[in-house]
Order: structure tokens, then C-alpha cells, then sequence
């Protein structure tokens, strides 16, 4: 049995599925069916406010984070090359490019987190891996005009220029 095979499904949405790696034990969000790009995977509400961030939580102001819900939103991953975004404004999970039938939903954490509480040596595997996710602050020009950002961190952008 493939280690894909072997993974659990245990929330589940009509377009999302969480799997954990049995080994690892870290928990991935996946496509119940196919989306084209632009579409809504889905709505969002936020189930709380905090006032400090969490591998948990999106940021949408200064001091504003919010924990989403459904509670298996949490379990998308990051990625270089997202395939996803959190519109904080519209409150939609949407997509930024085609998504097959039992891919993994990805996004590009810095599109909503200014500084980062917790950094990571990234290892997404895409060709244009930024290496070290920090947060949008420490983004360069290249990557800034690449990525989509949510509203909150478009004015931060704006303003640091
Ligand atoms: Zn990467």
C-alpha cells in the first residue's frame, strides 16, 4: 500500500478532504473533484479572533488573526506555487489556477501573513521555491509582483513602498 493510499481521511467537505501522512503525522488538504481556475472551493467564516497569530490562524489586520472555519481549512499547506488563496475581504477559498480531482489545495502563506511568528525552510519542490517563508515583509520585488495578496497585506505592501 502507496503511503498515499494509506492516508485517513478524517473531516471531510464536498470539495475537501484532509489526509494524514500515517508517518509523519501531518495533516494536508485535498480536492474531492475538479475546479477551474478563479472558481470558489468555498465559504469561510472566521470561528475566532486572536490577537497574536498561530500556525492556526490568517492574518487580516494589525493585530487581527482570525481561525478559520471550516476547521479543515487549517490544513492547507504552503507552497511556492500556490494553487489557492484566502480572499480575507470576500471571505472565499478560491482558486488561482486549474486544480485536479485529488490534488492537494496549496497556498502562498506570505499572501496573508505580514511577519511570521513561526518561519520555515521551505521545501515545496516548485522551480521557484523562495526558500525561506517568513512573511510578505521580507518578500522581494520579483516575488511581490507575482503573487496574489489579500487586501490587508496589499495596503501593507503599498505602504512599505
Ligand atoms: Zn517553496
Amino acid at each position: 500500500m502507496s503511503s498515499i493510499e494509506a492516508l485517513i481521511d478524517i473531516d471531510q467537505t464536498e470539495s475537501a478532504e484532509i489526509r494524514i501522512d500515517p508517518i509523519t503525522g501531518n495533516r494536508s488538504l485535498f480536492s474531492r473533484k475538479f475546479f477551474q481556475k478563479g472558481e470558489v472551493i468555498m465559504d469561510f467564516l472566521a470561528k475566532s479572533v486572536q490577537s497574536t497569530p498561530t500556525y492556526l490562524t490568517v492574518q487580516v489586520g494589525e493585530t487581527e488573526h482570525i481561525e478559520l472555519f471550516p476547521d479543515c481549512l487549517a490544513c492547507a499547506n504552503h507552497s511556492c506555487d500556490p494553487n489557492c488563496f484566502f480572499d480575507t475581504t470576500s471571505m472565499q477559498f478560491v482558486c488561482v489556477k486549474e486544480i485536479a480531482e485529488g490534488e492537494e489545495f496549496t497556498f502562498f502563506y506570505p499572501s496573508a501573513e505580514w511577519d511570521m511568528n513561526q518561519p520555515f525552510k521551505c521545501d515545496c519542490g516548485s522551480n521557484d521555491c523562495i526558500d525561506y517563508i517568513r512573511g510578505a515583509k521580507y518578500l522581494s520585488q520579483d516575488s511581490i509582483a507575482k503573487y496574489r495578496f489579500t487586501d490587508f497585506i496589499q495596503r501593507k505592501l503599498s505602504l512599505k513602498r
